[in-house]
């Protein structure tokens, strides 16, 4: 029978989650259905949820744990005060932990393993103590810099001050401003853009160690569990593209079609016109086309082995489906060559190896449906 580690819960770290769980769910709805939002606390709400989610996601994530781009201090500044809001401990713990889960995914020592299940990557590895505690062996590069260590020593004052006190202490001033209760004001700051906006970020960033590694398609790589999902992306601020991500974890840029939403990499990119960041990192095309390649002939070799395991197969679509594969391999070899030989590749070109891996890949369902002969 199922049984709860006691000795193993994280104690302070648990009751936090499920504290602030219940004030959301609970005390908020009570306050809105007494009070109803007024549109200063849902401007706060919103501001707060962006500046959370972006510093976590820009911040936090590309910009510190995976050195993507370079930042100028308010920029920095920014990112490590509004994550500290997020409560999901200091930049430097977290940039550890994510680099291992990069470093070891899917296996033991990736703090947030999929394999161990969907609660426990989700937030189980927060609620008990991590067994062992993954070292910060991994991080010398961030402990060099000072506002990275300043923000580790009064992480959770800082989120304290300005992720809890500000909001509550703006709601109270414009009321006042407006000749309405004053502690009805600070109430909701606290209940609405403080305590249900840090778990509504919480489970959004949860969701990518999560959800991310569970639904989706995996365009690029099937190595390990990441996933790609437009869904995911919109609630997660573009991080969604994750399958991307675990292949080419130094772009800057998630979401990499022109279609995919990735508000991450569009601030970024904003923010490199400004001249608030720069050395922003891009994978070639080429390479990102030829990881799509290898997995779309990985498919068609599967197809290929399941057909030829079906009792009766037709030789026929054995013999389609290798043609399909010989080509495929063929321009895979062609583009692998000119990305070694670092050939500037036209746009034109890429696309015209694109349409054919697509075009070869929709024969595939018509080929390989097995007929018995
Ligand atoms: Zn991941
Ligand atoms: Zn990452």
């Amino acid at each position: 029978m199922f049984r709860i580690p006691f000795e193993r819960v994280n104690w302070i770290t648990s009751s936090f989650l499920i504290g602030t769980a219940l004030i959301a769910l609970i005390g908020a709805p009570i306050y809105l259905f007494n009070f109803g939002l007024n549109w200063f606390q849902f401007g706060m709400f919103f501001f707060y949820l962006c500046a959370t989610m972006m510093s976590i996601t820009v911040g936090y994530h590309r910009l510190f744990s995976h050195l993507s781009f370079k930042a100028k201090k308010p920029v920095k500044l920014f990112t490590l005060i509004f994550g500290a809001c997020a409560f999901e401990n200091s930049c430097l713990n977290w940039s550890s932990d994510h680099r291992h889960h990069h470093k070891h995914v899917d296996h033991d020592d990736d703090p947030y393993d999929i394999s161990k299940g969907f609660f426990w990557a989700h937030i189980g590895w927060l609620l008990f103590k991590l067994d062992p505690e993954p070292p910060m062996d991994n991080v010398a590069d961030l402990r060099k810099d000072k506002l990275v260590m300043w923000q580790h020593k009064y992480t959770h004052w800082i989120g304290f001050v300005v992720g809890l006190v500000i909001p509550a202490a703006l709601g109270y001033g414009y009321n006042s401003l407006v000749g309405a209760d004053p502690m009805n004001g600070a109430l909701g700051g606290f209940l609405i853009a403080g305590v249900t906006r840090i778990v509504i970020a919480q489970h959004l960033t949860f969701f990518i160690n999560s959800l991310c590694h569970t639904v989706g398609r995996q365009p690029y790589s099937t190595k390990h569990s990441a996933r790609d999902s437009a869904i995911m992306a919109i609630l997660t601020f573009g991080e969604g593209y994750h399958n991307y991500h675990h292949e080419f974890q130094h772009d800057y840029r998630n979401g990499v079609k022109p279609w995919q939403w990735d508000p991450s990499k569009w601030t970024i990119w904003t923010l490199s016109k400004l001249g608030l960041v720069e050395g922003l990192r891009r994978v070639p095309d080429g390479k990102i086309l030829l990881a799509e390649m290898g997995e779309a002939r990985r498919r068609v070799e599967d197809r290929i082995n399941e057909i030829k395991a079906t009792p009766g197969y037709t030789q026929r679509s054995a013999e389609m489906l290798t043609q399909v594969s010989e080509k495929l391999a063929a321009n895979y070899h062609e583009l692998e060559k000119a990305v070694a030989d670092r050939v500037q590749l036209s746009r034109e070109a890429l696309q015209t190896w694109q349409n054919e891996t697509r075009e070869l890949m929709r024969q595939l369902p018509r080929i390989s449906k097995p007929t018995i002969a």
